[in-house]
């Protein structure tokens, strides 16, 4: 995908990473991004109350999510580093590894379908549905146009394109439903759409001689899919101590992809861990994951609920990994620039449009995904997890601060990560 800029050049392969402490990694991510004074100081100290009080409603205090950074990510030709807000430490590790696995043969490429959003107007009581969509589409510049004179996105490039109208039968009969195909440029566009949504309600009523209620957008926003590819070589799935060869852990996971296929009891779960890696990345830059939750599912469920990514073996016999899904993001608007560890967290990253940020999107969901399917199909999501939780573990169990990495340390060593190993590494460490 092109954006029609050079994105900084900057190495991603980060070897060692989890393993620094935090004010080294924080250096070191200032040095390859060379961020601004005011970025590197809002990742320093990322806790404010007045401005969580500014951001939202009754607000009485602030829960802080760890940001991290996911590494090893080439994404277009070019290495990212991708922040991450999410409490769950393995989907940041799988993540990365996720991204060195593709890494080898050139990392992610990526395509978006463009930034449109689609705002419904719900028309009630209109005595003839079909003739009324016909002349709604009749009307289909005026409407345009309309939705344009409401000030908002054409001075950016963008703005309202088209007009869809369906009749949709629902149990209180028949609705004239129209859609604006709106053009939202480098914003998620909600507010914008909802605005023009708005803005046309009376023209609706008029050409359909019904009552307008709904005027807002639609989540499911098919016109706004982002796409990522990547090959992996079965080489990389070979372990001194395991019994698959690389190649039945590729096969393994196009079993795994299929059996999502075939149920969506699995499909969701598919789903989810894809979405572990969007949500997160929406959180660190303060876009709306709820949005995007809904419209990925709803994604996968056109034609019956299915799994957002693919799986094949090429003709090389490679793992060819596929992700196709709606991803509705701005790198302007909403609360995107709100907050300064969100603003830290762009300059990271470094995307310059919303179409460029969906790529980066895709490719960190379908890498999730993929390095949560290797686990799957080998040793099990369990036991890297159940490492990685172990300090939640600890804590949880009562380990006083001093001790949870002494305890966690000792559960993974033992590879007994339980509470009640937990409080007796307490009892015993304490005494
Ligand atoms: P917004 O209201 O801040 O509008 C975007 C603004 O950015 C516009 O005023 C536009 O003029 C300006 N802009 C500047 N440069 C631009 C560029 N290059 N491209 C496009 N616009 C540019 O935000 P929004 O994106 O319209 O709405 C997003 C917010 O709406 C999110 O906070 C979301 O949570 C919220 N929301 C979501 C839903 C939903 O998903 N169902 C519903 C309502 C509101």
């Amino acid at each position: 995908m092109s954006s029609g800029r050079e994105r900084r050049r900057m190495n991603s392969r980060i070897s060692g990473f989890y393993k620094q402490g935090v004010p080294d990694r924080l250096d070191e991510i200032v040095e390859r991004c060379d961020l601004s004074a005011e970025a590197t100081e809002a990742l320093r100290d990322s806790t404010d109350l007045d401005l969580a009080d500014r951001l939202s409603e009754n607000v009485v205090g602030s829960v802080t999510l760890p940001l991290s950074v996911a590494t090893n990510f080439t994404v277009d030709g070019e290495d990212v580093l991708v922040p991450m807000a999410v409490e769950e430490s393995s989907v940041v590790a799988a993540a990365s590894h996720g991204a060195r696995m593709a890494r080898e043969t050139g990392g992610f490429s990526t395509s978006v379908s463009g930034p449109y959003m689609v705002a419904q107007i719900q028309a009630l009581d209109v005595p003839d549905p079909r003739a009324a969509r016909v002349r709604l589409l009749d009307a289909r510049s005026r409407l345009v146009a309309e939705a344009n004179d409401q000030g908002v996105l054409v001075s950016h490039g963008g703005g309202c394109e088209d007009v869809e109208v369906r009749v949709v039968d629902t149990p209180e009969g028949e609705m004239v439903v129209t859609h604006l195909v709106v053009n939202v440029q480098d914003a998620m566009g909600a507010n914008a759409v909802n605005t023009m949504a708005e803005g046309v309600a009376p023209t609706v009523e008029e050409i359909t001689g019904g009552e307008v209620s709904l005027r807002i957008l639609s989540n499911l926003a098919d016109h706004r899919v982002a796409r990522a590819h990547c090959r992996v070589d079965p080489a990389e799935f070979e372990r001194e101590d395991a019994d698959l060869t690389g190649e039945a852990v590729r096969d393994r996971i196009v079993d795994a992809w299929a059996f999502a296929v075939g149920d969506p009891y699995r499909a969701a779960t598919h789903n989810k861990g894809v979405m572990n890696g969007v949500d997160a990345l929406a959180t660190a830059t303060l876009n709306d994951w709820r949005a995007l939750e809904a419209g990925a599912h709803a994604y996968a469920a056109l034609g019956g609920y299915g799994p957002l990514t693919s799986y094949e073996v090429d003709d090389e016999g490679m793992l060819s990994c596929s992700i196709e899904v709606p991803i509705q993001v701005g790198t302007v608007g909403g609360a995107t620039h709100a907050h300064p560890t969100s603003k830290a967290a762009m300059e990271i990253l470094d995307v310059d449009s919303a179409d460029e940020f969906a790529g980066v999107f895709a490719a960190l969901g379908l890498a999730e995904n993929l390095a949560s399917m290797r686990a799957l199909v080998t040793e099990g999501i369990q036991s890297g997890h159940m490492k990685l939780h172990a300090k939640n573990v600890a804590a949880e169990a009562g380990a006083p601060e001093d001790l949870v990495d002494e305890v966690a340390a000792r559960m993974v060593a033992e590879d007994d990560v339980r509470q009640g190993r937990a409080r007796e590494l307490v009892d015993e460490l304490g005494a």
